[in-house]
């Protein structure tokens, strides 16, 4: 990771060290406050303003991408070499991983016939998780 940084011309400090790391040992889509929280529980004088510009800098050396489903809190994901999808629970909140593969074969066969040439897809879907089905029907089982 240091010499990666490095080819890209950033510096790693231990604070930069210790945000990179938290990162990539927390689940997949946090927020800044998440990530924040999670820094501060090993370093408390790191403060929110550098976990978001660190973030920020995890996304410009292309590790991480930004991601809006629904909620309005921009959450951060690592990238992934297959392509995801994502199923957004608007009661929880929580968010689940689908593989979108063949759905992204499809989508890249629909765009090139209109020679259009993609690189990126966002695939993102709301509604209600298993967990959540139970709660919102309320019938207490
Ligand atoms: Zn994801
Ligand atoms: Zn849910």
């Amino acid at each position: 990771m240091k010499e990666f940084l490095k080819t890209k011309g950033f510096k790693m400090t231990p604070q930069r060290e210790l945000i990179f790391r938290s990162f990539f040992e927390l689940d997949e889509h946090v927020s800044v406050d998440e990530l924040y929280d999670r820094v501060r529980q090993q370093d408390n004088s790191i403060g929110y303003a550098t976990v978001w510009r660190n973030l920020k800098l995890i996304c410009k050396v292309g590790l991480a991408e930004e991601v809006n489903i629904g909620d309005g809190i921009t959450r951060y994901d690592r990238i992934t070499k297959v392509p995801h999808g994502h199923l957004f629970c608007t009661v929880c909140k929580g968010v689940t991983e689908i593989n979108v593969e063949q759905l992204v074969g499809l989508l890249a066969q629909a765009a090139n016939s209109r020679g259009f040439t993609p690189d990126s897809f966002k695939i993102e879907v709301q509604g209600v998780c298993d967990g959540c089905h139970g709660k919102v029907e309320g019938n207490g089982q």
